[in-house]
């Protein structure tokens, strides 16, 4: 089973802390290194967790508040100044690509690699990564400014042949390779020999959904209908819902409530308000509704089995 990792490099809401970063995290999926918003000082968390900015294939960012995109142009700019000649792929709202283009353009800069930006829309589903092994759609999330999440889910590629099969049933060097790759078989009888008889079972695919920032939004479950590690914002303490309500944000319990409503096996939450000192506090409330609850900080790597 190929690695499918998410390092939380920032994990606080607003502004940095000594102890949090706002929000980024990078997804390694087969050979591809996904960072998923941008916050301020993004580039020094990467460097900090030994992780190299040049391998980035692409770049996701949510939504326009600077949280979650203020270390971008940094980042770009360290890119283009270390030699890279790589494109990078840009994913994000209208309007982001005429702010890099313009910071670009009063600093003098022609990148030296390509930036394709694609732009996120809001019809839905939208598939805006569709690569070999994995694929990306964003859905809508509930912000006071248009919001968009991210479910990155790996794609079954590669059928285990059975070695008794080919003999079984005669199979040619072309039949094989179709059902490597999934196909059933078609005899000259025009008999069909379905793919599982001929296959190992396989292991279901792997996914991870990314959250924030959301209101309490449970239509969110439905685009992330049994993910198997989701991503959910959690600004503010149960206790704290009204505060929630007013900036848009969402509290431990509904973070919770739509892993529940999500059927998602595991619930990672974050974007902490830096008023909170007792974070464990935060992760027991979401725990006494959703069992499987992990608090994130900035370092955690966390692989998705
Ligand atoms: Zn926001």
């Amino acid at each position: 089973m190929k690695p499918f990792t998410i390092t939380f490099l920032g994990t606080g809401s607003a502004v940095p802390t000594p102890s949090r970063n706002p929000s980024s995290q990078l997804v390694k999926i087969d050979d591809f290194h996904i960072l998923i918003d941008c916050a301020e000082g993004t580039l020094m968390q990467l460097n900090r967790f030994n992780l190299s900015p040049m391998k980035l294939n692409y770049i996701l960012i949510s939504h326009l508040h600077g949280d979650h995109y203020h270390g971008l142009i940094g980042l770009i700019t360290a890119m283009h100044l270390n030699g890279r000649t790589n494109p990078l792929r840009v994913a994000g709202p209208p309007g982001l690509y005429e702010i890099i283009q313009l910071q670009l353009k009063h600093a003098d800069t022609t990148l030296r690699f390509p930036l394709i930006f694609i732009t996120l829309t809001e019809d839905f589903p939208q598939v805006i990564i569709d690569e070999t092994g994995f694929s990306t759609e964003c859905f809508a999330m509930k912000h006071r400014i248009p919001a968009w999440g991210f479910l990155i889910r790996e794609k079954i590629v590669h059928y285990k042949i059975r070695k008794e099969s080919i003999e079984q049933y005669g199979l040619t060097h072309s039949e094989i390779h179709s059902v490597q790759k999934g196909e059933d078989v078609i005899t000259k009888d025009g008999e069909i020999i379905l793919n599982k008889l001929l296959t190992f079972p396989q292991p279901a695919a792997r996914s991870y959904a990314y959250c924030s920032d959301t209101a309490f939004y449970p239509e969110l479950a439905s685009a992330i209908r049994s993910v198997n590690v989701l991503y959910h914002e959690a600004t503010f303490s149960a206790i704290h819902a009204r505060e929630a309500k007013a900036t848009f944000h969402s509290t431990t319990w509904q973070a919770a409530e739509v892993a529940c409503l999500a059927g998602a096996k595991r619930l990672v939450i974050g974007h902490f308000s830096s008023r909170y000192q007792n974070i464990e506090q935060l992760r027991l409330e979401a725990v006494s509704k959703f069992m499987d609850t992990v608090s994130a900080w900035d370092g955690l790597v966390l692989s998705i089995e």
